[in-house]
């Protein structure tokens, strides 16, 4: 038998970002609740959203609206639900509180899908491609990601999941080697800290080699 118990409304905890004065559609309940549109989808076909008006739009299909009235009164509802895996998506029984590993497993792959699509269109791929080839060009970073207008902290987050856009930072990464990749210095402390004699200054380095240098030295300083 499927536990049953009563929950908050899966809007409760969103209550304070509804405007009451505004009109939501699927997808913009999507983003407020942080899921998917399939997800709102599934919530109104079990009932947890009644009251949406239907509009035809122009172009055909349908269309569900909200208004923000309605959906602060829905929020303040408890819902009856059953843990009931056959029935429900698991996603949508993580939201009203089911905490079985399929569930939880299912929440946490919607969230990173939906932290990389945010991440996808604030750092769209014509912008990548720029930015590398920017890198490959000899201009830094921070300058290119300047240029490309998002933070240095996108780029870099994006090359920790990204695999075939950190290759190819990387990659491009070479033409700022301040010694030229071939120099036996390069990828040593002494290039990464750069020098500041006055008989030959040398910038510290940044390129590719060096930053290799930077994670491999690290990474053995914080395992032992
Ligand atoms: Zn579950
Ligand atoms: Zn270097």
């Amino acid at each position: 038998m499927p536990q049953t118990t009563t929950q908050p409304h899966p809007l409760a905890k969103y209550a304070d970002r509804i405007d009451a004065s505004a009109d939501y559609t699927a997808r913009q309940l999507a983003a407020l609740l942080e899921l998917s549109l399939s997800s709102v989808h599934m919530m109104a076909g079990y009932g947890w959203l009644p009251g949406s008006r239907m509009r035809t739009p122009a172009r055909g299909g349908r269309k569900y609206t909200w208004t923000g009235q309605q959906l602060l009164r829905l929020a303040g509802r408890r819902i009856k639900v059953q843990y009931d895996h056959e029935r429900y998506a698991p996603s949508t029984l993580y939201r009203v509180g089911c905490r079985c590993p399929e569930c939880t497993a299912a929440h946490n792959t919607e969230s990173r899908q939906r932290r990389r699509a945010l991440a996808e269109e604030k750092f769209p791929e014509p912008q990548r491609t720029r930015l590398v080839e920017l890198v490959g060009e000899g201009t830094p970073v921070e300058d290119a990601a300047q240029e490309v207008g998002v933070s240095v902290g996108y780029v870099f987050g994006r090359a920790t999941w990204d695999a075939a856009f950190a290759d190819a930072l990387d990659d491009a990464g070479w033409a700022l080697c301040v010694l030229g990749e071939s120099s036996p210095a390069c990828g040593t402390a002494g290039a990464y800290r750069g020098n500041d004699s006055k008989r030959s200054p040398r910038p510290p380095c940044r390129g590719t080699g060096c930053r290799e240098y930077k994670r491999e030295s690290s990474r053995q300083t914080h395992s032992t």
